[in-house]
């Protein structure tokens, strides 16, 4: 595990999850821990915005409200539900996985990111997004927002590279232990990068982990 100073990560830990308790958007997805809406959830939002995917979650979910109801549904039906979402190919996955769930899972969700990861469609993110938003295991989720606040953060000297093996370490390193502290941490960081942490501009000034940020308390 990435040897990160102590002071520094619970001066970043308690900014982040203090903020995101004042400030974090009340989601639908983050009223749940049932893992089935946090995998639908998960697999809308990864080329798709916030505000959309509201819409067609909610629709998603009362046409087909369980696992099982999804894996007994016909491709085509699948299909024209995602109709507006676009890269279709997450539907026939999402389809896929439910199938296999039920056949193999006995329609119960694994809660291991390892076992998550042998599921159709189902990577490093998605894997630890949904071990640790319906199951609060201590899982570190990277996607690109994560991903650019751990490195202005704590490596700013590294390229930009989703797949980075450091930057993963170190989100590892920050989760706090399981429970609903792990599935806090998550959330806050990556809402920091969605609404303060942007990738058009780092909001420093108003940014609540500036102290323990390597880019942020070098700025003016
Ligand atoms: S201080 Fe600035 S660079 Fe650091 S995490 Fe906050 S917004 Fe991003």
């Amino acid at each position: 595990m990435t040897k990160l100073d102590q002071a520094v990560t619970t001066r970043f830990r308690r900014g982040l999850t203090g903020w995101f308790r004042r400030h974090g958007r009340d989601l639908p997805w983050r009223r749940t821990r049932d893992p089935y809406h946090v995998l639908v959830s998960e697999v809308m939002l990864q080329q798709t915005q916030v505000s959309r995917v509201e819409l067609f979650y909610a629709r998603f979910l009362e046409r087909w409200p369980t696992l099982h109801d999804l894996a007994a549904a016909r491709p085509k039906q699948v299909r024209g539900q995602w109709e507006g979402l676009g890269y279709y190919r997450r539907a026939a996955n999402l389809h896929a996985l439910a199938k296999v769930v039920v056949a193999e899972h006995g329609g119960r969700m694994p809660k291991e990111t390892s076992a998550l990861r042998e599921l159709p469609g189902i990577g490093p993110y998605t894997a630890g997004a949904v071990s640790c938003f319906a199951f609060e295991q201590r899982t570190p989720a990277v996607d690109t927002n994560v991903a650019r606040v751990i490195r202005r953060a704590f490596h700013p000297r590294r390229p930009k590279d989703p797949n980075d093996k450091t930057i993963w370490a170190t989100a590892e390193a920050l989760v706090p232990r399981g429970g609903k502290n792990a599935w806090t941490f998550n959330q806050a960081i990556m809402e920091l990068g969605a609404l303060i942490c942007t990738a058009r501009v780092a909001k420093c000034g108003e940014c609540p982990v500036r102290s323990a940020c390597k880019t942020g308390s070098r700025s003016t």
